[in-house]
């Protein structure tokens, strides 16, 4: 009897544990299912922001805009979708907006002083905390390409101007001439300031009547979650109309105009660049996030709408953080944006109040 009892308990233990594997093993399964289902991604992309008014748009303008726009996120929220990485979702997203002459950055970019187009670019890999910056090239068609292979294939972070590009020969990049860059309307831009500029000789014109009033804005940059849990940001520049003595603003400085860390977010920034600069406008997103608790939109919004204009300057970001909650926050009139989540739902907006 006692035996029989034995064999009974022994044979219900092995079985009863077994069992409870089997079940334990069905809901890893199941919860890694789940997990794998629900997988997070998402993209967020600015074409600059500043005095963007309706009053002064066409509707055909507008349209392109928000074409090249769509076009633009479109690519990157495929590359998300199929698994790829935040890091190429933002490379080829920004690649689509620095060929269109819509935007100031590689095609587009506005004039120096001295009428030449000088190109800055940054960008940030939230996994790993590398970056990559390119600073004053003058024949690089899509210099977040380069920005990125500094970051991958040199030991270095940030490189400048004719080196930056001896660097970019080394790697079989073609040198483009300079008159790729060159557009009718960023080419009269700087004209209009120039003009301004002699007849105001007496008078010091102000650095905010030379730089932003006849800016054309259209810096642009990309934020981005992938399925993999990682971030990634970059952002493409001409800089600011008329700037000279080799004038460099915050898109390439990671920190300012770009930043990622896959504890907190992923950010792009534009407007003034100074302002930015010493802001530390991305970082500090991140770091209010980080040490103080603060969400992506709590972040956002104490740095663009009270730190940066506290100081006098203007602009805005785009961000996602590692949950792929979003925001575009800016204190000028608009800001070229768009944005997709993992659903595939679009949103892109201009201005203000819309
Ligand atoms: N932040 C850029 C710069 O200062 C310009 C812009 O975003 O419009 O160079």
């Amino acid at each position: 009897m006692i035996k029989t009892l034995t064999y009974f308990c022994v044979f219900f233990l092995l079985f009863g544990c077994k069992n409870n594997e089997n079940q334990h093993d069905r809901n890893e399964n199941s919860s890694q299912k789940t997990l794998n289902e629900e997988k997070n991604f998402g993209i967020v992309i600015h074409g600059g922001a500043g005095t963007i008014l309706k009053k002064n748009m066409n509707d055909s303008l507008e349209t392109a805009y928000k074409t090249k726009l769509k076009e633009a996120i479109s690519v990157g929220y495929e590359i998300l979708k199929n698994g790829g990485t935040s890091l190429e979702a933002v490379t080829h997203t920004i690649n689509v907006l620095e060929d269109s002459p819509l935007f100031n950055s590689g095609k587009g970019a506005v004039f120096t002083h001295e009428g030449s187009n000088e190109l800055d670019a940054s960008i940030m890999d939230g996994k790993t905390l590398n970056a990559g910056a390119v600073a004053g090239v003058k024949h690089i068609k899509n210099p977040i390409n380069l920005a990125f292979d500094v970051m991958e294939k040199s030991e270095h972070v940030m490189l400048y101007g004719s080196g930056a590009e001896e660097f970019a020969q080394t790697l079989g990049y073609k040198m483009m001439d300079t008159s790729y860059f060159y557009t009718q309307n960023r080419y009269e831009s700087l004209q209009k300031v120039l003009i301004k500029e002699n007849n105001n000789t007496n008078e010091q014109v102000s650095f905010e009547d030379s730089f932003i009033k006849n800016s054309k804005f259209g810096t642009v940059g990309c934020a981005a979650l992938d399925k993999h849990g990682n971030l990634a940001a970059g952002t493409s520049t001409g800089g600011m109309t008329n700037k000279r003595w080799n004038r460099i603003g915050d898109s390439p400085i990671i920190g300012a105009g770009t930043y990622a860390n896959n504890a907190t977010c992923a950010v792009s920034a534009t407007g003034w660049g100074e302002y930015f600069i010493r802001s530390v406008v991305a970082y500090d997103i991140s770091a209010l996030m980080e040490y103080k608790g603060l969400s992506l939109q709590e972040a956002a919004k104490e740095v663009i709408q009270r730190k940066v204009p506290a100081l006098g300057g203007d602009g805005g970001i785009v961000a996602i953080d590692k949950d792929g909650n979003v925001a575009m926050e800016f204190n000028t009139a608009g800001m070229y944006r768009a944005t997709m989540n993992a659903k595939g739902e679009l949103i892109i907006k201009i201005y203000k109040d819309e």
